[in-house]
């Protein structure tokens, strides 16, 4: 690190640079070298931070404002990190170790979300319900107050536009804890929002260990709400701390989620679709497409050609924009790593044990893409969330097998459906039970029209589209008994 970064605690208008739980140190994946140091937050300033929060949703400006005028503000966040994102984009994949592109992807997405969410300020409408003769009734959405939003290592900027933006829109004020492993670029999210206007105390940013501060705060009762992404068993403690004072959460948690590649496919569009599908970010994201359910006809041709793909893949530092980046550290790259025993226990694994070696590389949590083939689908290699860019192949001779197969899973977030035959893509779409169905395709880009979630182990709620805002609204039903005589 030539020069010393330190990222602060923001609460209300005040910039923290000491935290009571001392000092944290983010690290450069591809290199092994610090970024950034981070003040880590405590008990007093969780409480800070949660007093802020009530301040600025209880007696603030935010809820007087008229909706239009909030809109405007949240439209002028999304000018503003365009403007930045180059600064934005590197940062991110110093911290996190994602190519270049991926970085770009997460500021331009994060500009949707507050266009989006942006737009809708003025559209919370209520409904008017019948209620007969002598009566009106009607809804109202109210903001559900302080809402809690806790971001895993992946998607460090984006995953706090996606939680944030619908919030305030609602007309919530937030608090954002960081991974403790990826704090940079989410101070760039709060410098943003005060330079767009957003009234004090409405965005907070709480800095440290999830074991504290994250814990503190999801106990917290000035807290209303939490949306939380992450692993299973941190989202079953949070899910446990929102019980003790009775608040809704939203559940992004993990998946393993299936591809299905009939033999009437396309295979020169399906397969890149379906390397994406594991590959992006070292294949550390929520809704990785990790289990290949392959027509057994052209299992063999598939093998050799992903194998060909992956093996070409050339493998560097993030801001290089490589075909792929490394972990997110070195203990993740250990886990992965015994992985790879796992699969060669289940069936047999291809390429991804040959650790690169080369000197540029050897301070850095790189692994190289694995395919696993001849593991079925009730294996360990199978079941678990990996967090890796490692693809079981598993081959089937019937939709109704691989329908089976793909919703036999403790998770549920996303599907894919490769086919050129809409009865196919349709009628086993229908059967999967997952929150997002891909046919042909497994993203579009910048999706934030259409609501994510999942079913199972991969949570509850959802996030983007329309759906998001109910997270963040109470409804309020109002009667009125008005006879004319
Ligand atoms: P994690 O569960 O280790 O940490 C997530 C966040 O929780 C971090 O900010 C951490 O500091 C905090 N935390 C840890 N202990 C806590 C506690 N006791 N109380 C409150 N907060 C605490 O997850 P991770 O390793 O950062 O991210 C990877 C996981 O996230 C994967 O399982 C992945 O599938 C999931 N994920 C899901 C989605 C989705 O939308 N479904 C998106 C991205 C990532």
């Amino acid at each position: 690190m030539s020069e010393r970064v330190l990222i602060p605690i923001v609460v209300g208008n005040k910039v923290l640079s000491e935290g009571s739980d001392g000092v944290g140190q983010s690290i450069d994946p591809a290199t092994g070298q610090v970024v950034a140091e981070f003040a880590r937050a405590g008990a007093a300033e969780v409480d800070m931070a949660v007093a802020a929060a009530r301040e600025a949703f209880d007696n603030g400006p935010w809820r007087r404002m008229r909706p239009f005028e909030r809109g405007r503000i949240l439209h002028r966040i999304g000018e503003l990190m365009l403007q930045k994102r180059d600064e934005i984009a590197r940062k991110e994949s110093m911290d996190s170790g994602k190519p270049l592109r991926d970085s770009y992807w997460e500021v331009d997405c994060s500009a949707r979300f507050f266009e989006f969410y942006g737009g809708a300020c003025d559209k919370l409408h209520g409904a008017s319900i019948p209620l007969g003769p002598d009566w009106s009734d009607w809804t109202v959405k109210e903001p559900i107050g302080v809402s809690l939003h806790i971001i895993p290592w992946n998607y460090p900027f984006q995953l706090i536009a996606r939680g944030v933006a619908p919030a305030l829109a609602a007309g919530c004020a937030v608090i954002i804890k960081p991974s403790a492993d990826t704090p940079v670029t989410a101070y760039e999210f709060v410098k943003i929002c005060q330079e767009a206007g957003l009234p004090d105390g409405l965005v907070n940013l709480v800095n440290g260990r999830g074991s504290v501060a994250g814990d503190l705060l999801a106990k917290h009762k000035g807290v209303d709400q939490i949306t939380f992404t992450g692993s299973v068993p941190t989202g079953e403690r949070v899910l446990v701390a929102a019980a003790s004072h009775a608040i809704p959460c939203n559940m992004e948690l993990g998946g393993k989620s299936p591809q299905i590649l009939f033999a009437d496919a396309d295979l020169d569009k399906s397969l890149p679709i379906i390397a994406g599908g594991f590959l992006t970010h070292c294949g550390q994201v929520c809704n990785a497409g990790t289990r290949l359910f392959v027509e057994r006809s052209i299992h063999d041709d598939v093998v050799d050609r992903l194998h060909a793909r992956i093996k070409a893949m050339n493998l560097g530092a993030g801001v290089d924009d490589p075909d792929m980046g490394p972990l997110i550290g070195k203990a993740q790259k250990a886990d992965v790593e015994r992985y790879f025993e796992i699969a060669r226990k289940d069936g047999e694994l291809l390429l991804g044990a040959d650790v690169p070696t080369s000197p540029e590389l050897a301070n850095g949590a790189f692994v190289r893409p694995a395919l696993v083939v001849g593991a079925s689908n009730d294996t360990q290699i199978a079941r678990e969330e990996i967090f890796g860019p490692v693809l079981t192949v598993i081959p089937f001779d019937t939709a109704e097998e691989a329908v089976a197969g793909a919703n036999d899973s403790p998770f549920g977030l996303v599907a894919g459906i490769h086919t050129s035959n809409i009865n196919k893509a349709l009628g086993v779409g229908e059967k999967l039970r997952v929150g997002q169905v891909w046919i042909n395709s497994f993203g579009v880009g910048l999706d934030v029209e259409f609501p994510f979630g999942g079913y199972k182990l991969s949570g509850f709620g959802r996030e983007k589209g329309l759906e998001a805002l109910g997270a963040y609204q109470q409804i309020k039903n109002i009667a009125i008994h008005h006879p004319l005589g």
